[in-house]
């Protein structure tokens, strides 16, 4: 085909499966189809059937772009994939709330207007043994939040402006795609006072350098790294001590939300490392904690505070909390989650990300082993990771099934999505982040990938 002999856009309308469709969506579909068939004639290729090209662009465009993918990294919260896959009773609470109204800013018992944050406030002292809770968009929002409203407003008279907040050198980290917690701390109008070397921080650090300004401790869960040998950093307590006695509060931020015990370092997979969790940084004297709601809490993305009701309701009437506070599907599906967890071992089964964590190699390897046979693959024995910055030395032992590498492209661009590590010239399936009703639509990928 010559340029010339191309139809002109009005001519491929005129076809009738583009005739039937949306006028807008036609045109741009057939001005795509004729641009991409002038380079490849242009490259001196044959462009094929116009109006079919057409129809597949108008295909492409309504489908979605977020898309379900099966995760075979063996990453737990993988932070590129959606973090966290919902329990199911999450999913229903969203779906019930968001099909129709909901009392979201309603007081039922009223008749009258109320808080969204009421409605999770109260299951999330219950599992933290907080005095009171706030919910918004993520964690590092709650930080951001936290900060700013403990600080004195920065367009204050005062001469001692309260508005800096002393952290560790060693917890100034970076938790991915270039953001780092240092700048998000500072859009909350606090100055940083930096205390302590990149490995050593003790208490008399903080000690000495709380003064007149200072208007809290912040403490930063080393998320995504450990530093090991010659190291110190003080205990909660110890800084709870010393915000105590400056009658400052002390913030601490864990990163990964960590409720109760399927988490507990009594769980063998996990020896070796240990988060620790909102209860006991609470109990231990910290004032607010902050940690997210899609980490190993396995929920959907939300910051979560909890600590003083004096001071989460600081946080309440910030001007910043209306801009960050969490949505009514986050709403329901973080109540879905947290329910789960007033049964520890229901939520252990029903928490995807925990029951990920728990499961034994045995039923892994068994896992690999079906889909082994299936797609006719070696079962191999790898290691799994927690991911999202939690954990990170954390091992789980775990199973693979290696297939040819060059299938890795063509996985990925399969539906759904298939997506694995490469590894030593093969391509690894790990079968800890699949789910048993996973497996043939992996088996199908593979054979599809494989045609
Ligand atoms: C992940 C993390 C954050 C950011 O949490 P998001 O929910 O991703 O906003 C902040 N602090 C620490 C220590 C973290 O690990």
């Amino acid at each position: 085909m010559r340029l010339r002999d191309l139809p002109s856009v009005d001519e491929l309308l005129q076809d009738q499966r583009l005739a039937a469709e949306p006028r807008p969506l036609a045109l741009a579909a057939a001005r795509t189809a004729l641009a991409r068939a002038r380079e490849e004639i242009q490259a001196g290729a044959e462009p094929g059937n116009l109006v079919e090209r057409a129809l597949a662009e108008l295909g492409s465009a309504r489908t979605p772009r977020l898309r379900r993918v099966l995760n075979a990294t063996g990453v737990i919260v993988h932070t590129n994939l959606g973090r966290a896959p919902l329990a199911d009773l999450a999913l229903e609470r969203v779906r019930e709330v968001g099909r129709g109204y909901s009392n979201l800013e309603y007081d039922l018992a009223e008749g009258a207007r109320g808080s969204r944050q009421d409605h999770v406030a109260e299951i999330l002292r219950r599992l933290t043994g907080a005095e009171a809770a706030l919910v918004v968009n993520n964690n590092a929002a709650a930080i951001l939040l936290a900060l700013a409203a403990l600080i004195e407003p920065s367009n204050s008279l005062l001469l001692s402006r309260r508005d800096e907040v002393i952290v560790s050198r060693g917890e100034l980290i970076e938790i991915g795609d270039g953001f780092r917690i240092p700048d998000v701390l500072a859009r909350s109008g606090a100055r940083l006072r930096e205390v302590g070397t990149t490995n050593r921080t003790c208490a008399a650090d903080y000690e000495t350098a709380v003064g007149e300004q200072t208007a809290a401790l912040l403490r930063v869960h080393k998320s995504n790294f450990r530093v090991v040998g010659f190291t110190e950093q003080p205990r909660v307590e110890e800084l709870a001590r010393i915000a105590r006695r400056h009658e400052i509060p002390l913030v601490d931020d864990l990163g990964s939300g960590v409720l109760v015990a399927p988490l507990d370092p009594s769980n063998s997979l996990l020896l070796g490392d240990v988060e620790p969790s909102a209860r006991e940084s609470l109990a231990a004297g910290s004032d607010l904690v902050t940690f997210s709601g899609d980490k190993l809490l396995g929920g959907p993305q939300a910051g979560i505070v909890v600590g003083r009701a004096d001071l989460v309701e600081k946080l309440r009437r910030h001007p910043l909390q209306r801009a960050l506070r969490a949505d009514k599907l986050t709403l329901a599906a973080l109540e879905g989650t947290l329910a789960l967890y007033l049964e520890p071992e229901r939520a252990a089964r029903e928490v995807p990300v925990l029951r990920m964590l728990r499961e034994p190699g045995e039923t892994v390897r068994a896992r690999a082993e079906r889909l082994a046979a299936a797609v006719g693959g070696e079962v191999e024995e790898t290691t799994a990771r927690v991911g999202g910055g939690a954990l990170p030395l954390a091992e789980l032992p775990s199973f693979a099934v290696a297939i040819e590498e060059e299938l890795a492209a063509r996985l990925r661009e399969g539906d759904p999505p298939v997506v694995g590590i490469m590894r030593d010239g093969r391509l690894l399936l790990d079968c800890r982040t699949l789910r048993d009703d996973e497996l043939d639509e992996v088996a199908a990928a593979v054979a599809a990938a494989r045609a």
